[in-house]
C-alpha cells in the first residue's frame, strides 16, 4: 500500500487525465460535467457526462466548465475535479490518504482561479498540492531537456486552446497562446457543411469527421467519408458524402492562425536561442497534433525540424506527474 501516493492532473479544456507514478495514466475523461439545472446538482462527470451531450432531456445540462482555457464556473470545475479525485481513488486500489498532487492549470487561469484549483483538491485530503504552468508539463511530458540549457520549443494544440511556449532552464522563457484548438475546428466544420450541403450536424460528428478525414494544408489523395445530419430545407435525415479536400477547406483559416501564434513565438526568441531551436526544432503535443499531416506542413512552413510528441494526448499528463520529482528538487534548494 501506497499511503503517500502522488497523482498528476492533467486540467484540460477538453480531457481531464490523471497520473501516478505507480500506474502510470490511470484515467483519460472528458472535461464535462452534466448538471441539473432544475436544482444545480452534478449528475455526471466525464465519459458518462459526454455521452449525454445532445441527447438529454432538457433539464440536463452538458457543460464544459473549461472549455475556452479560462475556467467559466469553477464551482463546477472544484465538484468535477473531486468526482475525478473519487474516480481515481476507487481505480488506483491504493489508499489515496493524502497524496502529493501536481495539478496542471490552463495557462489563462487567473490567480483566483488557481486558488480554487489549489483548495478544491486540497479538501479533498491532499497533503501537498502544486500548480504546474501548462508549457513545462508538456515539455516534461514529451522528453524535452527542460532543466538544461537547451531551449526547447513545445506547441500544445488543445481543445479549446494552442499553446506556444520556448523553455530553457526549466522556465518559460517566451509563450503566446491562442483560443484555437480542435474545437474551433469542429466548428469550423460544422458551419461548412451547414453552408455547402443545408446539413447541420452535431459537434461529436464534426470531431469525428476531423480525426478521420481531416488534413492539415498538405496534398494527399484525397479521401471520403458519409455523414448524417438533418436537413435544414426538408428537417429530414439526410445522409451526404463530404471529402478531405472540402474539410481542409473549412478548417485552413484555423489551422492558418495556429500557424501565425507559433511564428509569433518564434520571432519574439532571445537571438541566443535561436540556434538551438533551428537545431532541435519544434515538438508539438495536445490532440491537435494529431491531425493528419500536421507534421509535415508546419515544418514546411517554419523551416525547422516538427518533432511529434511520443503520446501527444498524454504528454501534459505525464509530464505533470513527472514533474513532482523536479519540484521536490527545487523545493530543497530553496530550503
Ligand atoms: P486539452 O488538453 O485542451 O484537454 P487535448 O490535448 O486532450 O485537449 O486534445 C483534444 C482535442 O484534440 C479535441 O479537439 C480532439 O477532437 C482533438 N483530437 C484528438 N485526437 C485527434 C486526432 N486523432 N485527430 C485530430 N484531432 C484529434
Ligand atoms: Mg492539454
Amino acid at each position: 500500500m501506497f499511503s503517500n501516493a502522488e497523482i498528476g492532473i492533467d486540467l484540460g479544456t477538453a480531457n481531464i487525465l490523471v497520473y501516478t507514478k505507480a500506474k502510470g495514466i490511470i484515467l483519460n475523461e472528458p472535461s464535462v460535467v452534466a448538471i441539473n439545472s432544475q436544482n444545480n446538482q452534478v449528475v455526471a462527470v466525464g465519459k458518462e457526462a459526454k455521452e449525454m451531450v445532445g441527447k438529454t432531456p432538457r433539464h440536463i445540462v452538458p457543460i464544459r466548465p473549461l472549455k475556452d482555457g479560462v475556467i467559466a464556473d469553477y464551482d463546477i470545475t472544484a465538484q468535477m475535479l473531486k468526482e475525478i479525485l473519487k474516480k481515481v481513488s476507487k481505480k488506483a486500489g491504493v489508499s489515496m490518504r493524502k497524496p502529493t498532487v501536481v495539478v496542471c492549470t490552463p495557462s489563462g487561469s487567473t490567480s483566483v482561479e488557481r486558488r480554487a484549483i489549489h483548495n478544491a483538491v486540497k479538501s479533498y485530503g491532499a497533503k501537498e498540492v502544486h500548480l504546474i504552468e501548462e508549457p513545462i508539463a508538456a515539455a516534461i511530458g514529451s522528453d524535452l531537456p527542460v532543466d538544461e540549457p537547451i531551449s526547447s520549443v513545445i506547441v500544445d494544440i488543445g481543445g479549446g486552446t494552442s499553446e506556444v511556449a520556448i523553455i530553457s532552464f526549466g522556465g518559460v522563457v517566451s509563450c503566446k497562446s491562442a483560443r484555437i484548438g480542435g474545437d474551433k475546428l469542429d466548428e469550423e466544420i460544422i458551419q461548412y457543411i451547414r453552408r455547402h450541403f443545408n446539413i447541420l450536424i452535431g459537434e461529436s460528428t464534426a470531431e469525428k469527421i476531423k480525426m478521420e478525414i481531416g488534413y492539415a494544408l498538405i496534398d494527399h489523395p484525397e479521401e471520403t467519408m458519409e455523414v448524417r445530419g438533418r436537413d435544414l430545407v426538408t428537417g429530414l435525415p439526410r445522409v451526404i458524402t463530404v471529402t478531405s479536400t472540402q474539410i481542409q477547406d473549412a478548417i485552413r483559416e484555423s489551422l492558418l492562425s495556429i500557424l501565425e501564434t507559433i511564428h509569433a513565438t518564434l520571432e519574439s526568441c532571445p537571438p541566443e536561442l535561436s540556434g538551438d531551436i533551428v537545431d532541435h526544432g519544434i515538438t508539438i503535443a495536445g490532440g491537435g497534433a494529431l491531425i493528419k499531416g500536421m507534421q509535415e506542413w508546419l515544418a514546411n512552413k517554419i523551416h525547422v525540424p516538427v518533432h511529434l510528441a511520443p503520446n501527444p494526448l498524454e504528454s501534459v499528463a505525464i509530464g505533470t506527474g513527472k514533474s513532482l520529482k523536479m519540484i521536490q528538487k527545487l523545493q530543497k534548494a530553496t530550503k
